[in-house]
């Protein structure tokens, strides 16, 4: 078996293969979730809390090195809560 590609949680730094992890990118300054957006995309793990904690550490402006709105509808993309 191959090595999947890993990613890093934006959140808690932790290593996964990326089929673990959540995708996002910005569009148009917008965060988005999607797989197949354009550009650098961040990850988290799929818990509410690696994504709180990314925002709080505005961890998605650096890894997409640009300055993104994040809209509270996208902690609608995790499932564990
Ligand atoms: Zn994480």
């Amino acid at each position: 078996m191959t090595a999947a590609p890993e990613r890093t949680c934006v959140g808690c730094g932790r290593r996964a293969p990326q089929a673990e992890l959540l995708r996002f990118g910005s569009v148009e300054g917008l965060l988005t979730a999607g797989r197949t957006l354009p550009g650098r995309g961040a990850y988290t793990c799929r818990r509410l809390v690696c994504f709180e904690r990314a925002v709080a550490s505005r961890g998605f402006n650096r890894v997409l090195r640009s300055t993104v709105v994040v809209e509270s509808g996208l902690a609608s993309h995790y499932t564990d809560s």
